[in-house]
């Protein structure tokens, strides 16, 4: 259960010299959520404790640039387990998978790494401003021939 919080509104008062402000209302507080603006984000419950901060800060940072954009983007894999990360593995050794890096060495096992894609699931590193933006926010497009694997360095 969340604590109800009310946040102030204010309004300059026109005209006011020294300015003077008024309280026009209030409003609910609401906590950021990075799961509205990025879909498919595995629940950071799911995360284990030694992982999940920064999981936290990977989608929160991530999810502030879509919301800059006012778009709901598309995470097609997040955090992965070192067993999950091996069976991808597996499978691209037995070439049934696509390439994935050894178990043990995948920053998405750190809860740092995500694979975005844009409002339409585009890679989001194809867009130009959208990769600008989200290298400004601190992440980088650490695997050049995936433009939409992108891991935070904040
Ligand atoms: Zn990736």
């Amino acid at each position: 259960m969340s604590a109800r919080k009310w946040l102030p509104v204010w309004q300059r008062i026109p005209g006011s010299s020294p300015q003077r402000w008024r309280r026009i209302g209030w409003r609910r507080f609401k906590p950021f959520r990075a799961d509205q603006h990025i879909k498919g984000l595995r629940p950071v419950r799911e995360v284990p404790r030694e992982d999940r901060e920064v999981y936290k800060r990977t989608i929160i940072a991530a999810a502030r640039v879509a919301e800059q954009f006012g778009e709901v983007w598309h995470c097609r894999s997040s955090y992965r387990t070192y067993a999950e990360q091996a069976a991808l593995y597996a499978a691209y050794v037995n070439g049934t998978g696509s390439l994935a890096a050894k178990p043990g060495t995948s920053r998405h096992e750190k809860g740092n790494a995500l694979d975005l894609g844009d409002a339409r699931n585009v890679n989001i590193g194809n867009s130009a401003v959208r990769r600008a933006a989200l290298e400004r926010a601190g992440f980088v497009f650490a695997v050049p021939s995936e433009p939409w694997h992108v891991e935070y360095q904040g």
